[in-house]
């Protein structure tokens, strides 16, 4: 690539402080990456209050020529409001972004020290009960709702895929299948099923990686209490948004933990926090999860050198604890945060 044409998203509220400062850490990597093209695009509540739309079509098109994006976070109504649905969740759809990607990574006291967690959940993004097939029904004895949960093998093996490629980059190249197949054997069975199979598909390629499975309620209790154990953890998507928080809960703030939406041809980092409006407009969100975001987003893209410098002068400035945002007990501004990034870089 001659450059890197990349789509930001701020969105809602801290959304609007944290992503310029990962644009700004993404332009001092210099030859490090291709040169970053940034384009402005709109997304979320705001833009719905004033369009009636929160994922304006020129949203979706520009992202498709688009190399990846950053994604802030919106805000939702605290009521159902008519014609307004989350765009992430569209976006998600419509760049058909597969899989949701979160390391929840500790920071160890010195750099040789290794974190107490360092994991990987791999989360199915497009079918499980989230494809909403939801019915309400009335009958004699009162009112039944039910839902749809779809698994499809083709889905179920690109997000086993995904995790055994993670699990070959990683050290320990271990991958945990999370599911409740002793309950649901139809369809948390076919998810199983197929993700184990995927190394038969690959003769060869993925010889290196252990694979162990797990019980989902059991893999939530072992993960709080013993989170090195666990080093890609693979999941349908209700298990796999519920065992992520879960995890990120493990490292202290909202405020560092990243992620990637990613596709085959396309991928979308996203900070895991909403859009803070507490904190909103006071210049105090933590920007790491964001910079952190954009540092995973060149991972994907291929570009580790980049992602590296970016992971080690972060890992610094929170390992000396001088430069720290309120979450994290400082009383550093997200630009003071950003700027001792920079110098670190
Ligand atoms: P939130 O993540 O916005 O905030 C939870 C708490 O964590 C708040 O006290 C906030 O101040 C703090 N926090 C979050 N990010 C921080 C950061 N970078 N630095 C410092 N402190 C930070 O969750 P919420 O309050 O439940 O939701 C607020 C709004 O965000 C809602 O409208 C919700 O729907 C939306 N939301 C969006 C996303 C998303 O865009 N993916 C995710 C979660 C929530
Ligand atoms: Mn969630």
């Amino acid at each position: 690539r001659q450059s890197l044409k990349i789509g930001l998203i701020p969105a809602d509220g801290i959304g609007k402080e944290v992503i310029p400062a990962a644009r700004t850490v993404l332009e001092a990597l210099g030859s490090d990456i291709p040169k970053p093209e940034f384009i402005d695009l709109l997304a979320g509540w705001e833009v719905f209050t004033r369009s009636g739309s929160a994922l304006p079509e020129e949203t979706v098109e520009t992202l498709r020529e688009c190399d990846g994006a950053l994604f802030g976070a919106v805000s939702s109504p605290s009521r159902s409001v008519t014609g307004y649905s989350s765009p992430i969740v569209a976006l998600r759809k419509q760049l058909d972004l597969y899989a949701n990607v979160r390391p929840v990574v500790s920071v160890a006291a010195t750099p040789e020290e290794k974190p107490a967690v360092d994991l990987v959940v791999v989360r199915e993004n497009t079918e499980c009960l989230y494809v909403k097939q939801e019915v309400l029904t009335h009958t004699a004895q009162g009112k039944e709702a039910r839902a749809t949960r779809l698994i499809t093998e083709r889905a179920s093996h690109r997000i086993g895929k995904m995790a055994f490629d993670i699990a070959l980059g990683r050290p320990r190249k271990q991958v945990t299948i999370i599911h409740k197949s002793n309950v649901l054997s139809v369809t948390d069975g076919l998810f199983r099923e197929t993700v184990r199979g995927v190394p038969a598909k690959y003769p060869g390629q993925y010889d290196s990686v252990k694979l162990e499975e797990q019980i989902v309620d059991s893999a939530v209790y072992r993960l709080i209490r013993e989170p090195e154990i666990y080093d890609v953890m693979v999941a349908p998507n209700l298990y796999g948004d519920i065992i992520s928080d879960a995890a990120a809960a493990l490292v202290g703030s909202l405020g560092l933990v990243p992620s990637v939406n990613a596709g085959d041809k396309f991928v979308m980092g996203e900070p895991v926090h909403g859009s803070a409006p507490d904190i909103e407009g006071k210049g105090i969100a933590n920007p790491i999860a964001a910079i952190r975001s954009a540092a995973l987003m060149l991972r994907h893209l291929g570009y580790a050198q980049g992602a590296d410098r970016i992971d080690v002068a972060v890992d610094q400035v929170i390992r000396e604890g001088q430069v720290l945002t309120p979450d994290l007990g400082g009383s550093s501004s997200t630009n003071d945060v950003l700027n001792a990034v920079l110098k670190k870089m």
